[in-house]
């Protein structure tokens, strides 16, 4: 697994900047991530010192062995690098290395002292032949890096717990396991973390699916090791499930980056109004009323003219999380258009004061939040802004199109109602309004 390509940066337009180290895209981290990916490439070489060090020389069976699994992971990375160059042009923060069969194979079956070279050698490759056009070196330098403490990681805790090679015991290749995708993930997590202004926990984290694609590359990597022993020749039976995997891959992330919105990563209109309706339906057979808000954000064209568009989409960015943080686990959030996204609320007693609560919880949220980020000269604090909410109830069942749009055309109206009454507020459709003595249109 590692961080993502992200966007293509400038090392793949300036090929001889290897050349000018002052010009150096990683000059421009942040110094407490430049520190740290020191400390974690710092941490490995000196590993890799003691383990020559205290090493024993390999019999020619281990040799055979290092030398079948660089050879097979060489081939596998051959057969698979236009699927492998396709999934690193859709930018996701984890992505998981299907050489990971490999390297966790190499850090089960071999000693320490051939699984640093040969797990180097295989993400050397790896990124040779696929990612070097677009993965700033830095970048991969920290991947290969992660991958080959995960591998110390997991071979060292294996040795301890059972001390033969190839491991035979079950739960000592668990733990194995465990260890690997902890350390990786952990190291990966934690720069993903460090490198976003305002990091969002499930961003960082990565998904179930991005974890179980992890265990199943893990699983075949200790089933390969388990052949091995056996006979060289059967590791071949790993390679069939191992590239039906490889191939499957794509398709998950094709589907993922065609149902969102790339810049907020929330569902796009056409996912959510089907998202949305599917929850409406649900909520109503169990016989509860749904709620559905559009959301606003007050004079955000400012932020564009003040700030540039980038400094924007980073602002949309941290609304987006706004609204993950702000709602609960079955509201279907989407991006409508510009600056105004929609949630809809399943589950409801069927009060507009319990679909008030929920949308001043996401106005107050933001309105106290300034929002940093990232600019060419440093991070910038923008904020805090401020959004209004349009919303509506559902007064009665709704099972087709049409009466699903009028529920979102109230909360529109209703949106209209709080921008023209002064922003930074929420109204209900329906709602008479204390303050000022408007109604808000109900829904017809
Ligand atoms: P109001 O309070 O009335 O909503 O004012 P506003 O400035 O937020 O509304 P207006 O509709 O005038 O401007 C919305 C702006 O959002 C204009 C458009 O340039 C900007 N916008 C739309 N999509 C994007 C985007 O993807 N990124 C950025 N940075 N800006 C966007
Ligand atoms: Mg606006
Ligand atoms: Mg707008």
């Amino acid at each position: 697994m590692h961080d993502g390509p992200s966007t293509p940066d400038a090392s793949s337009k300036r090929p001889l900047l290897l050349w000018h180290p002052r010009r150096w895209p990683i000059w421009e981290m942040p110094s407490h991530l430049l520190v740290s990916i020191f400390v974690v490439e710092a941490a490995m070489a000196a590993i890799a010192v003691i383990v020559v060090l205290r090493a024993t020389i390999p019999t020619p069976h281990e040799y055979i062995e290092a030398a079948t699994i660089a050879g097979l992971a060489l081939f596998t990375t051959e057969l698979g690098k236009q699927i492998e160059r396709r999934r690193l042009r859709l930018t996701v923060p984890h992505h998981i290395e299907f050489s990971g069969v490999w390297t966790f194979c190499a850090a089960l079956a071999l000693p320490l002292v051939l699984t640093i070279p040969v797990v180097a050698l295989i993400q050397f490759h790896l990124w040779w032949r696929t990612g070097r056009p677009r993965v700033a070196y830095y970048r991969s330098a920290f991947t290969m890096t992660t991958v080959l403490l995960a591998c110390v990681a997991a071979a060292t805790v294996q040795e301890a717990l059972s001390p033969e090679l190839p491991p035979s015991n079950v739960l000592s290749i668990a733990v194995a396991l465990l260890v690997y995708t902890t350390v990786n993930t952990g190291l990966v997590s934690g720069a993903i973390a460090m490198s976003s202004p305002q990091p969002s926990l499930a961003v960082a984290l990565g998904s179930w699916e991005d974890h179980l694609m992890e265990l199943s590359t893990l699983s075949l990597g200790a089933m390969a090791a388990t052949a091995l022993n056996i006979h060289p020749a059967l590791c071949l039976l790993v390679l069939v499930p191992m590239v039906v995997l490889h191939r499957s891959a794509p398709l998950r992330q094709l589907r993922a980056a065609a149902e969102t919105d790339s810049k907020t990563g929330l569902l796009n209109p056409a996912t959510w109004a089907t998202r949305a309706m599917l929850a409406l339906k649900n909520s109503q057979t169990a016989g509860h009323a749904a709620g559905m808000l559009v959301i606003d954000v007050d004079y955000f064209k400012r932020i564009n003219d003040t700030y540039g568009h980038l400094v924007g989409d980073q602002v949309l960015q941290a609304m987006a999380d706004a609204l993950r943080l702000q709602t609960r686990d079955g509201d279907v959030i989407g991006r409508f258009g510009g600056e105004e996204f929609v949630v809809l609320l399943p589950n409801l007693h069927g009060e507009a004061e319990e679909l008030r609560a929920a949308a001043e919880r996401i106005r107050e949220f933001v309105a106290h939040r300034q929002i940093t980020v990232n600019t060419a000269d440093g991070p910038l604090t923008v904020g805090p802004l401020t959004v209004s909410i349009g919303g509506s109830i559902t007064t009665a069942i709704i099972d087709d199109q049409a009466g699903f749009d009028t529920l979102l055309r109230a909360a529109d109206d209703a949106l209209y109602v709080a921008k023209a009454n002064g922003r930074n507020q929420v109204r209900i459709a329906g709602e008479t309004d204390d303050r000022s003595n408007v109604s808000v249109p109900a829904i017809t």
